[in-house]
């Protein structure tokens, strides 16, 4: 089957057709940076990147455009407070955002416009609604016309009655209409501003996305994303910039990310529960989170974000890793080369196309971890295979699950990093969040080898036991002990 996106302006999920066949122009609302990155970004933008990775996967030449609403109140705002330049302060929240999204293995789109480099486009594009009387200039501030767009309403299914009832619209005398909403607003002092027709000013908000897009993939491209958030008023406006300055549709598909709750609570700053990213990352391995976010619901749904699934995200990804440290001795393994039926084969054989299907079902990721997690249980038994005899099939079908887990991982991005790497910095965040010093460990682990060595074997295994007693987990090796944290609890364990 091929791939279906839902469309919010269709209210169902549609195959996707795109204006240039194999081609994908895509836009995504980005951030307006004032303070670092929340969970909800995080939320937002990972499900944003398996999108973008999965479209690239499949074969399209994607061009990914990613807007900085870097003017806005909120930056003028909090760069008053600080004393320093707007423009200073949303780079610098730029940097924090790139800082955070980087680590969650985020690709960056090919176009990062700002709408304090784009204003040229933007006023371009409102004189030519005020030129088609869909805009209206009123004391150097510009607002549109509603009404003058047939089709507003159409993405939200509401009325602009309904709208004036649900919102609290104040009245606004300069306004021909309530649910006019602002082009372009008149400079005030302190503020950023740039020279218009209309005077000193800045744009309002929801013009830029309309502009930038115009800008980079033309008047009409195929999917526009967003967390559901912004489906009224800012795309809802953006339809009506667009359409109403083209004449053509803008988007031909809509797609709405949706929210993160935070211990079955809304995330809100009233709540007190809203947790920056990187103050997560201090804790969890930057692919944790994004496994959780995956993997914890599919992107239109909201996802809950707590701890425990956190932790189980935790031992689910050091799992894969400690698994792929293992196969990769297990494939340096000098064995004879085999000819003949593969054991695992038929699920070897599917893995990839499972993946697939399950992607293409509007990026349906809770199905597709499926055979994922199969995949990895599979590689253990494959490792564990003792008979000399098997083992050399083992290991060739080993190397074959291997290549499709790695093919998945283009999209998923989650376990491609050097294990022995990542395990290592997993094993120091487990331990702080479970409260237990490295040093203490090391300390008892050198006792037990003086009691092994004095062939103590009762106090050998006291000391085994006490370590398991605070989750630490011990591995013996023929040339050493290795240890662990074990979150990892109730996962398949691959065999030392
Ligand atoms: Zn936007």
């Amino acid at each position: 089957m091929a791939l279906q996106i839902h469309d919010t302006l269709a209210g169902k999920k549609r195959p996707f057709e795109t204006v240039e066949p194999g081609k994908v122009r895509m836009y995504v609302c980005g951030v307006t940076p004032y303070a670092r990155c929340h969970l909800g970004h995080a939320r937002c933008y990972v499900a944003w990147d398996v999108i973008y990775r999965y479209l690239c996967y499949s074969g399209y030449a994607v061009t990914y455009v990613r807007n900085f609403t870097d003017v806005d109140d909120k930056i003028i705002k909090r760069a008053n407070e600080r004393g320093v330049e707007a423009l200073a302060l949303a780079n610098e929240f730029i940097d924090t955002f790139y800082e955070d999204m980087d680590a969650l293995g985020i690709a960056r789109p090919q176009h990062e416009p700002r709408v304090s480099t784009t204003i040229p486009g933007i006023i371009a594009l409102v004189e030519k609604l005020v030129g088609k009387e869909l805009a209206y200039a009123v004391d150097g501030d510009v607002y549109y016309a509603v009404e003058r767009f047939t089709g507003y309403g159409k993405l939200s299914k509401r009325s602009l009655e309904d709208m004036q009832a649900g919102a609290r619209v104040e009245v606004d005398a300069r306004k021909r209409h309530p649910m006019d909403f602002a082009l372009w607003k008149s400079a005030k002092p302190g503020e950023p501003s740039w020279d218009s027709p209309w005077g000193k000013g800045r744009p309002g908000w929801h013009i830029e996305c309309s502009a930038m897009s115009m800008e980079h993939l033309g008047e009409t491209f195929d999917l526009h994303g967003g967390g559901r958030d912004l489906v009224f008023p800012h795309h809802e406006n953006e339809i009506a910039q667009s359409e109403g300055a083209t004449e053509q549709p803008y988007a031909r598909y809509w797609s709405h990310n949706g929210f993160i709750n935070i211990d079955a609570q809304k995330m809100s700053k009233s709540l007190g529960n809203v947790f920056d990213v990187a103050d997560v990352l201090k804790r969890y391995e930057p692919q944790v989170l994004r496994y959780f976010l995956i993997t914890g619901s599919n992107y239109r749904d909201p996802i809950n974000f707590s701890d425990t699934m956190l932790d189980e995200a935790a031992a689910r990804v050091a799992y894969y890793y400690e698994t792929l440290r293992k196969a990769e001795a297990f494939l340096a393994e000098d064995l004879p080369a085999f000819e003949g039926p593969l054991p695992g084969i038929a699920l070897i054989e599917t893995l990839e196309p499972r993946f697939r299907e399950a992607m293409d079902d509007d990026f349906s990721t809770v199905r597709a971890i499926v055979p994922v997690i199969e995949g990895f249980k599979l590689l253990n038994e494959l490792i564990a295979t003792r008979k000399a005899k098997k083992r050399a099939a083992a290991q060739a079908a080993a190397r074959k699950l291997m290549a499709a887990l790695r093919l998945v991982d283009q999209v998923l991005n989650v376990f491609g990093e050097r294990p022995e790497a990542y395990l290592e910095r997993h094993r120091a965040k487990a331990a702080a969040r479970n409260d237990i010093d490295m040093a203490w460990v090391e300390a008892r682990i050198a006792d037990r080898v003086a009691a092994r060595v004095g062939r103590d074997w009762a106090q050998a295994d006291a000391i085994r036991d006490e370590l398991l007693g605070r989750g630490v987990v011990l591995m013996d090796h023929a040339d050493g002990t290795d240890w662990t944290i074990d979150d990892a609890m109730g996962l398949e364990k691959a065999p030392e």
